[in-house]
Formats: structure tokens, C-alpha cells, sequence
């Protein structure tokens, strides 16, 4: 059941390589809907909370659900994907010899590696979900450009708009506007401020006029910041930067 309480509950979760540990009872609640920024510097275990939500990594201890029954330590990677979570990893990954209404057809299909679903005739209600998407992500008027002419910003967006065709629950972003230009961001958090509420995001940043902007419509909402492997912070953008320990992290190294 994904439909009541927080989306997705981390609780006290360990991650050791070597020894080291990169998670060290790390524990977090997103409720459904939110869109939930993290940060924390280099090292502070972000890609490896994401390796776990998605059961990429395994943790030595600890616990996760999505909703308030699914196990996420149980399932497999593309298990999970098919419980409803999408992840973006920070380098845009699209078809570059498909235009880009195919790349958003492939994606459609569910299976990004058959092509054999360009072959197939689309039904209308499934070109106005493509055409309903391609609104979102600005590339109404680049569908029949082949994605590799796209530029950095355009290809993220067409791999978000991917994800978006599964209608994931849950989508983890990582650092999705680096590299794009100032206006390519703001038009980044403009789309991300549209799925918020309908989609639940986790999005790992560290650009911070980004992060501005997207808790500028609501400034009490939550961000969470990581160090050493488990929350050293959270609360409103304002109260983290105010936080001691924070800016002891960021500006003591
Ligand atoms: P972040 O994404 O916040 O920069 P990571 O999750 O990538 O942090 O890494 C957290 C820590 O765990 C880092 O010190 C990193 O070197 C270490 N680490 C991550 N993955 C591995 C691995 N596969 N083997 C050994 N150490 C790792």
C-alpha cells in the first residue's frame, strides 16, 4: 500500500565498505507528494542512500519501505523500478539516434532496450501522454529532433521526461542541473515545482540557487543535509544555513 503515510521510510541504516562506513545509521522520512532536497559535501554518503533505495547496495543493518509495505531490501533493481521509483543519475542517458519522441515512445514501453516498440502503432490516448510530457519538459517543438542534437540541459530534461512516461511514484535526482546554463535551471525547477504534490522527488544538489529556487513557492520546506554518512540536519533552507554544525561542515574544511 503506497497510498497512506510517508512514501519512504529509511530507518537506521548501515553501509560499510571496508569497514568504512559510508552509511552509518542513516535514517529519513519523505512523505508522499514532497519534494525533498539533499545536500551534504563530497563523501557525505548521497549516492550511496540512493544505491540503497534502489537495491543497488545492500546495507549491513537497517530498514527500508516504500509506502508502508514494500520492502525495499527485498526487491531486486528493476523490481523496484516497477514498484514506481525512477532514478535520474547526474549524466543525461538517452537514445542519441532516436528523435525525441521516440526515446519518450521506447520509454513508454517500459523497456528502454526495445526498439522493437518503435514498430508498434501508438494508441491516441498514449500520443497525448507523450504530447502531455513533451509540454513539461519544453521539447514540445524538438519532437522529431534527434536527441543527440539536443543540448546538455534538453537531453536531462528528455531523460526526466522518460521517467515520467512510467508515471514513477518516487523519483531520486542527482545534481540534474549541472551543466545547465542559468536559465536551463530555472526552467529545471519550474518543471520539478509542476511535479511536486503529484509526484513525490528526492534530489540530490549542491547548487545552491537552485535549492533556493526550489523552495521559494514554500520556504519551511524541508532539506536535509548529510554528513559522515547520516542526517546532521533538517528542516527549512533558512534553519540548516543557520545551523552551527552545518556551517561547520561546509566552511570548516
Ligand atoms: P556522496 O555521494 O555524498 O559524495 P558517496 O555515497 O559517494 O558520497 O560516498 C560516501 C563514502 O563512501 C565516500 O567516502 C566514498 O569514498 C565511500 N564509498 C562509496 N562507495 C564505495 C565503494 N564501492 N567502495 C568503497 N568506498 C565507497
Amino acid at each position: 500500500d503506497t497510498t497512506h503515510g510517508p512514501i519512504l521510510y529509511l530507518d537506521d541504516i548501515t553501509v560499510s565498505f571496508d569497514g568504512f562506513k559510508a552509511l552509518n545509521a542513516l535514517s529519513l522520512t519523505v512523505e508522499r507528494g514532497e519534494l525533498r532536497c539533499i545536500i551534504g559535501p563530497n563523501g557525505a554518503g548521497k549516492t550511496t542512500m540512493m544505491d540503497v533505495i534502489t537495491g543497488k547496495t545492500r546495507p549491513d543493518a537497517g530498514r527500508a519501505f516504500f509506502g508502508s509495505t514494500i520492502d525495499l531490501l527485498r526487491l531486486r533493481e528493476n523490481a523496484v523500478a516497477r514498484a514506481g521509483i525512477g532514478r535520474k543519475f547526474q549524466k543525461p542517458s538517452v537514445f542519441e539516434q532516436l528523435t525525441v519522441f521516440e526515446n519518450l515512445e521506447l520509454a513508454l514501453a517500459g523497456d528502454r532496450r526495445a526498439r522493437a516498440a518503435l514498430t508498434h502503432a501508438l494508441s491516441e490516448a498514449q500520443r497525448e501522454r507523450i504530447d502531455a510530457v513533451l509540454v513539461r519538459i519544453h521539447l514540445r517543438e524538438q519532437l522529431h529532433r534527434q536527441a543527440g542534437a539536443l543540448s546538455h540541459g534538453q537531453k536531462q530534461w528528455l531523460e526526466i521526461g522518460m521517467l515520467l512516461m512510467q508515471d514513477p511514484l518516487l523519483l531520486l535526482l542527482d545534481e540534474p542541473v549541472a551543466g545547465m546554463t542559468d536559465e536551463e535551471t530555472e526552467r529545471t525547477a519550474e518543471l520539478f515545482l509542476s511535479l511536486e504534490g503529484e509526484h513525490t522527488l528526492v534530489v540530490v544538489e549542491h547548487d545552491m540557487s537552485f535549492i533556493n529556487a526550489l523552495t521559494r513557492d514554500n520556504p519551511a520546506k524541508k532539506v536535509t543535509v548529510l554528513h559522515e554518512g547520516s542526517v546532521l540536519a533538517e528542516g527549512s533552507l533558512a534553519t540548516v544555513q543557520a545551523n552551527d554544525k552545518v556551517i561547520e561542515v561546509y566552511l570548516g574544511r
